[in-house]
């Protein structure tokens, strides 16, 4: 099913987590346009043949085959003489909910590649925070009530709200 790639010639593989993999039908193009024309596609077949690469969380890199016996396909990844031309992005397409995936995933390596930790993102969160609660408790009663439910859940939020009642209540 594999053939050799004729020399010179570009192939796409998919890199996710650390692991690789390349699709035959896109490992022995011609030119580098001719297979970025066929970036959507190979992320398609590839996301729906294999879960561990997800359209959205995936590299897709572009490979010039440099070597006359590149092991590129038979390994599914680039061979010691092959290079990587180009890197794109995790796909534009994905859903709200994998692009926020893939972003969070983003921040992670970014934080951890500088050599910082969660600790360096205190200050943001904090900032961040304080500024929903001063809008729920602005918007009242049902906001105080969704925000409380959504943090603890039904039974934890009802207790919580009944205890503070008493207590203020009790007061008077
Ligand atoms: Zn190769």
């Amino acid at each position: 099913m594999f053939r050799k790639p004729q020399l010179p010639s570009y192939g796409l593989y998919a890199e996710n987590d650390g692991m690789t993999r390349g699709w035959p039908e896109f490992v022995n193009l011609k030119s580098e346009d001719s297979v970025l024309t066929q970036l959507a596609q190979f992320r398609s077949e590839l996301a729906a043949t294999d879960a561990a690469f997800a359209v959205h969380s995936s590299y897709i890199h572009l490979l010039r085959h440099n070597a006359p016996n590149c092991d590129c396909l038979t390994n599914e990844q680039p061979g010691d003489n092959c290079t990587i031309v180009k890197t794109v992005a995790p796909n534009p397409e994905a859903t709200e909910e994998q692009d926020q995936e893939a972003a969070a995933a983003w921040m992670a390596d970014r934080v951890a590649a500088a050599g910082l930790d969660p600790m360096d993102l205190d200050d943001l969160v904090h900032d961040t925070a304080t500024a929903e609660a001063s809008d729920v408790n602005n918007d009242g009663i049902s906001a105080q009530a969704a925000f409380l439910l959504r943090q603890f859940g039904q039974e934890e939020a009802m207790k919580l709200v009944a205890q503070v009642v008493d207590d203020l209540a009790s007061n008077d």
